[in-house]
Parts: structure tokens; sequence; C-alpha cells
């Protein structure tokens, strides 16, 4: 064994599903498959049914996190079309506002542009405005973060023209940050047909979409201009994945690590530009406190494959099936506890802290 010490990971883009969704996962299944795979802190979209949009469905999803959580949480706030006045004054206990621009469903979606800019009015500056915007939506978000001053980190870039945006946006010193995920980073829209599912396509079903090789590329070629690597864990169960009309997502938590470390072996990325992305800017982009005596051993020798039946999460299924990696997580602790070791789970249903608890 090869044993090497990291940080506990930040995952700064995870969907719980619950309320609304806890057979696909929820804040136990959830938080078990980031301490799996080395992350002590994730941060909880709101598009969840209902959508979290005000202090009483806020005060909700904290309840359960409260009581399941087992590693620490924060909880985004979503932009509706109704809590321009309302948003602002729940800011501090958030991890930021998450606004849903482009390619995606349900009630969360901003379509006018007026919206976005009352949005970008009111929400306070010390809190990040999170964006999921594609494409040339990415570049009206930009132009929004230059208006009004302030801080934007855009969600799971997957373009080579958004990346090369984001750069452009950098070097003129507008203060936007930005993310990738891993399956953008591994895997291409040459994948969709491997991924199949019983009915076709529906595995390989993601928002935003698998791009194209050269797109991939471009990610890596501008890895400077990423800023975090986060997963956008988006669990659905198989039998949802592959039936008629799947959803797009892909799970996460228990994959990041391992590809990326094998990208390290392979010579794509440090171990400096990993520890960054995963904890280091995470936590300054999201004003997150230190974690005390928190911290992940990981066996850099382990050489394994990845198959969802060994994982934890709820959704029973992986884009990564079958990829042979390298690094494996042994340990976790997290405050001075014993939260992970050898694939068995100790930390209990509601150790885990909400890290913007008032
Ligand atoms: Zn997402």
């Amino acid at each position: 064994m090869t044993l090497m010490i990291l940080p506990g990971l930040i995952d700064i883009h995870v969907h719980m599903r619950e309320p609304g969704g806890t057979h696909k996962e929820d804040w136990d299944s959830g938080t078990i498959a980031a301490l799996a795979g080395g992350f002590t802190t994730v941060l909880a979209m709101p598009n969840t049914r209902p959508p979290i949009v005000d202090a009483a469905t806020l005060a909700a999803s904290l309840d359960a996190a409260r009581t399941k959580a087992r590693c620490d949480y924060g909880q985004y706030l979503g932009a509706g079309p109704d809590n321009v006045e309302t948003a602002p004054a729940l800011a501090p206990r958030v991890s930021g506002l998450k606004m849903y621009l482009d390619q995606t469903y349900g009630p969360l979606r901003l379509d006018e542009m007026t919206l976005w800019m009352e949005h970008f009015a009111a929400w306070p500056k010390r809190s990040p405005i999170v964006a999921h915007a594609e494409s040339r939506t990415l570049a009206a978000v930009i132009l929004l973060a230059a208006l009004y001053d302030r801080p934007v980190h855009l969600a799971h870039v997957s373009l080579r023209e958004e990346i090369l945006l984001i750069r452009a946006a950098k070097e003129r010193g507008l203060k936007v940050t930005c993310e990738v995920a891993p399956h953008h980073l591994f895997l291409s829209d040459a994948d969709i047909p491997v991924l199949g599912g019983s009915r076709g396509s529906g595995r390989g079903e993601v928002r935003p979409r698998l791009a194209t090789a050269a797109d991939r590329q471009a990610l890596w070629d501008n890895l400077a201009v990423i800023d975090c690597f986060a997963t956008d864990h988006a669990p659905h169960t198989v039998a949802e994945k592959d039936g008629e009309n799947p959803p797009p997502g892909f799970p996460g938590l228990e994959t990041a690590l391992p590809v990326l470390l094998t990208a390290v072996d392979d010579g794509r990325l440090t171990m400096d530009d990993l520890v960054a992305r995963m904890a280091t800017n995470p936590r300054r982009i999201f004003g997150l406190p230190e974690q005390p005596d928190t911290w992940i051993e990981v066996d850099r020798a382990a050489t394994w494959d990845i198959h969802a039946a060994a994982m934890h999460s709820r959704c029973g299924w992986t884009p990564f099936e079958g990829w042979r990696v390298r690094g494996r997580v042994q340990r976790v602790v997290l405050r001075g506890q014993d939260a992970y070791r050898d694939g068995q789970v100790l930390a209990a249903p509601g150790s885990g802290r909400n890290l913007y608890a008032e």
C-alpha cells in the first residue's frame, strides 16, 4: 500500500434528490456515497420536488440533512420567478443562489432576462450566484457579471467556446469562476452508444450533453481556467435511465477521485492541480470554513475496476462501469472521527454539519 494523505474533498455540485426523489438518493445515501468517494463536504442543488426557493422549503431540506447527513454540507437556494424580494434574506444560510437559465426543466428555469437582472441586482455580493448557462446564454451571464460587478460561478462547463469565453472574461478581470465535471473531461459524444441502455442511448443522457472530442480536449488545454472539479452527481435509477423518456444525469461522487487520480498517473494533471480544484478553490469561492482534524487517506497503488454493484449511491449504475483506475479511498477522518474506513461507513446519520448554520 502506498498511502497518500489529502484534504477532505469538497463537491460543490450534488443533487441529493430529497425531497421528491428519494428512491434515487437522499441525504443519507448521498452522503454515504460522498464519504466513500473521499468528499467531506457536499453542496446540494435546489431543484428538488418541490424546489428549494423560500424559508419553508429550505428549512425542510435542512431538517432532513440534520438528521441524515453523514458528511458536512450546504444547501443552495433556487432563483425562481417569485422570490427576487425574499431570497436575499436567506443568503447567509445557503451556499449561493442557483439560476437555471438553460437546458433544464421544471419551475426553476428562468427564461426572462429581466428576471435575471433583478436577481443579479438583489442577491448579496458576498454570496455567489451559480449559473447553469450554456453556450450563448453563458455569454449573457458573463455580461451580467460585468454589469453588476459581482461574483458568478459557472456550473459544468463543457464546450470549447465556453471555456475560451471564460478565459477571456478572466483576462479582463471579471469575477467569474467555473467548474468542470469529470464526465466532460473523460467522456465525449462518441461514448453515448457505448453507455447505451436497454432502449438505446438513455444512459448517455446528461445536461450539458456529452460534447465532442474537440470540446473535451479544449477543457484539458485550458485546465488553468478551470477553478473546480465538481461531479454534478445527478442520480437516476437504472429503470429510469433504461426506460422511456430517460432523465438526464450521471452519478459521480464515487468515481470522481479515482478517475482524476488515474489522470494524474497518466501525466495529464498534477496532484496540486487536483487538490486546488477539489478542496482549496471550492473552499475559497463558496466561503466554506476549514474542517479541523479532517483528511482522507488514499491507497495510490491500488488498481481496481469501477463497478456500480460495489457503490453506495441508490442509483445502481455509473457511466464509468468497467474503467480500470488507480487510487482508492481507504479512510476518511472528519473532525477527528473515522467517518469511513476500509469500505465501511462509520459516520452516523446526522453527524454531518451544516456549514452555513448561523
Ligand atoms: Zn446539476
